[in-house]
């Protein structure tokens, strides 16, 4: 995926991609009926449709409307976003969108991590009330 930080007083300023990578973590209370926290494929059925929007794409900052513009000239995948596209935010985005997927009561708390490289990266958790 490619983005630019538009506010980024550095090399970040420039268009540029990462091989991002994503953890996911759900914690609860395993279901005596299934013996699972979590089934892996629904894990796969909420996560994976999330990624493969964005996968090869241009994340773009609604605010940044050259890049916008650019862009939807060369005909190029984007997906335009209400924030930076710095890995806290995206994590953030992330998170929102894991959290509102139909999940089992029994699932407390979701972590996601978004690695820029093999040595940078961001995480947050969220809380699930039911
Ligand atoms: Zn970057």
């Amino acid at each position: 995926m490619a983005h630019r930080l538009q506010c980024h007083k550095g090399k970040c300023f420039n268009l540029h991609g990462h091989s991002y990578k994503m953890e996911v973590e759900f914690e609860g209370n395993i279901d005596v009926n299934t013996g699972m926290v979590l089934d892996y494929f629904d894990v796969k059925d909420i996560v994976a449709p999330l990624v493969e929007n964005l996968d090869h794409t241009v994340i773009i900052w609604e605010r940044d409307s050259i890049l916008i513009e650019k862009i939807t000239e060369l005909n190029s995948n984007h997906v335009i976003v209400p924030f930076e596209t710095t890995a806290e935010n995206i994590v953030e985005y992330f998170l929102g969108k894991i959290s509102k997927a139909e999940l089992p009561k029994e699932i407390v708390k979701i972590k996601v991590r978004v690695c820029e490289t093999e040595n940078t990266y961001a995480e947050d958790e969220k809380f699930l009330t039911k």
